[in-house]
């Protein structure tokens, strides 16, 4: 078996670049142009608060959909399962995070999970706070706390890209209006969405925010349990399920550990009782996923025996 080591991380990269050229630069996000194409950076921290990082693991990037689990776990606290699930499935879709017909076709009309675009949109919907403002603040206090991050920011930039980019969102949203499926106003629901998409991120963040998974609701450098266990089992298994978009059956046979990735090439991995992972590799395929970063995932599976179902 592979030793843990920066060393060895520094050989996973350079594997795992090549990858990059099979994926697109996803250019609708401010400052992401073709030279982000060879960026690649991973860090991982362990529960003994071991960590390790190679590549470009100090490059921030916005967090995209990695902050939907983040929203997912806020919603939990505030209103409890049954009250999430009723808004939101818990099924895979096998369609694209942003699919229109999904949203409509699912049984109660609602969206299939919290994962995809409209899921999260009602997710957001659930977060208490009586105004945007406070909603907002309050998500990026939890994700200090839980990344033990207290200088993570939105960026105004993206935020205004998210805006001027959202008519598909806002379609989402507006059915969702139609159907009641959100209890806040709509426009707020999606100015929510737009906004925690915008946050700014590096892998070593990332491997915070999945550690925190990983040891339970712990905070890295604390002792503190910030979420019960059993709305962080159900976060976990829905990353599991639909947290690598319609690839997530893929990662669950070759990885075989909770993730979810973002549109920005961001990757949170989180291995039970063992390690957080975060990745950053900006080029991504049809999908949604990192070319690169993808791959570099599956191999840190293979080499360092990360798969929960693994039988040897
Ligand atoms: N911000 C984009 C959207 O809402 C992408 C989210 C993602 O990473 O999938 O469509």
């Amino acid at each position: 078996m592979n030793q843990l080591s920066n060393e060895y991380l520094n050989k996973v990269i350079e594997d795992s670049k090549p990858y990059a050229v099979n994926g697109r630069v996803n250019t609708e996000l401010p400052n992401f142009d073709e030279t982000l194409r060879d960026k690649l950076g991973v860090s991982i921290i362990t529960s003994e608060q071991n960590h390790y990082t190679a590549g470009d693991s100090s490059h921030k990037v916005p967090m995209q959909s990695t902050s939907k689990i983040i929203a997912l776990m806020l919603a939990l606290q505030d209103f409890g399962k049954e009250r999430v699930f009723q808004a939101v499935g818990m099924e895979p879709t096998g369609e694209m995070f942003n699919s229109i017909s999904a949203l409509e076709s699912h049984d109660d009309i609602k969206p299939f999970n919290p994962m995809v675009n409209a899921g999260a949109i009602a997710v957001c919907s659930l977060i208490k706070g009586g105004n945007n403002d406070n909603r907002f603040e309050r998500y990026l206090h939890f994700l200090r706390d839980l990344t033990n991050n207290p200088t993570l920011e939105m960026d105004e930039k993206v935020y205004q890209a998210e805006i001027a980019n959202g008519a598909r969102n806002r379609s989402l949203a507006y059915f969702m209006q139609s159907t009641g499926a959100l209890i806040t106003d709509v426009e707020e629901a999606l100015d929510l969405y737009f906004r925690i998409n915008a946050v700014m991120m590096c892998c070593d963040d990332f491997a915070r925010a999945g550690l925190f998974l990983a040891r339970g609701g712990i905070a890295p450098g604390g002792d503190e349990k910030l979420i019960p266990p059993h709305h962080l089992r159900t976060v976990k298994a829905i990353m599991m399920t639909s947290g690598m978009y319609n690839s997530s059956g893929q990662y669950a046979v070759e990885a075989g550990f909770p993730c979810k990735s973002g549109v920005s090439g961001s990757i949170i991995g989180a291995v039970p009782g063992r390690m957080g992972i975060g990745v950053v590799g900006p080029a991504i395929d049809k999908k949604g996923n990192s070319t690169a970063g993808g791959a570099l995932i599956k191999k840190l599976s293979k080499d360092l025996k990360l798969n929960m179902f693994r039988t040897e």
